[in-house]
């Protein structure tokens, strides 16, 4: 797929605005890289994204809200006319974040379990916690949100207190990321890695079950190439395992 094609299927490109995190999930997509990026080269990169005829931007990480600069980001968004989605884990979303984060499109939740299911593999204890208690202020606060969780080999448990808590919350849209081995990920592929089988058998089950519940359940395809933009400023198509990726270029040589 070309960015064209891409483009014109409607789907957001992700933008990296940090690969700093302050959570320690087994199985990260991206883990740290150490490089801090400036506000301004962030802006540089909307702007670049905006040229290439992109609205839909996902500001993803890391953990997008550990920078404290993120307001002035959503806002360098809108005022590129594009429709930002955030991506997090909701274990710090401060109060002055929320006004900004009513504008985006929606923000994506990480939650993987019941309370002690999910600190253990987000890597933090009390992190559920403070999720569910952002998520009540960030409703309360008028924010679009779903929540995204991680289905991987033995998640049915986990994934049965991500629907209960889908449903205590009033959350309808429940978006289901298969594993994939990236990052981190690759040192937990035998363990984490769905047979086709145990696929099968959970989306039988979103269908059957989840749905009857009126949850909108979205099964994200990871092993569609997406386009990213790293840290670096490099423009990559990224899919099921990084072996494959391909590097466009750097964003910004690339609207020059
Ligand atoms: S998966 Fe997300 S929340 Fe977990 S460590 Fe990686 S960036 Fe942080």
């Amino acid at each position: 797929m070309n960015i064209q094609q891409y483009k014109m299927s409607g789907r957001p490109i992700c933008l990296r605005v940090t690969r700093a995190c302050n959570a320690k999930c087994s199985f990260c997509l991206a883990p740290p890289d150490n490089l801090l990026i400036p506000v301004d080269q962030i802006f540089a990169r909307l702007t670049a994204i905006r040229k290439l005829g992109f609205r839909n931007v996902d500001l993803c990480g890391g953990e997008p809200t550990i920078r404290n600069d993120l307001n002035q980001i959503i806002d360098k968004c809108i005022e590129l006319k594009m429709i930002p989605s955030i991506t997090t884990n909701g274990i710090h979303i401060p109060d002055s974040l929320l006004v900004s984060l009513a504008k985006t499109k929606i923000v994506k939740v990480s939650i993987h379990g019941g309370k002690d299911a999910h600190d253990k593999i987000v890597g933090v204890p009390g992190s559920w916690l403070k999720l569910s208690a952002n998520i009540d202020k960030m409703l309360k606060a008028g924010i679009n949100i779903c929540v995204q969780t991680v289905v991987h080999a033995d998640c049915s448990n986990d994934l049965d207190d991500v629907v209960k808590f889908c449903l205590e919350k009033g959350i309808t849209l429940l978006r289901l990321a298969p594993f994939v081995p990236r990052g981190e990920g690759k040192n937990v592929k035998e363990q984490m890695t769905l047979s086709a089988e145990e696929r099968k058998a959970l989306i039988t089950r979103s269908r059957e079950s989840i749905e009857k519940e009126k949850l909108n359940t979205r099964w994200l395809n990871f092993s569609s190439p997406m386009f990213v933009i790293e840290t670096s400023g490099d423009l990559m198509l990224e899919g099921a395992d990084e072996e494959n990726d391909i590097c466009i270029g750097n964003i910004l040589d690339l609207v020059k």
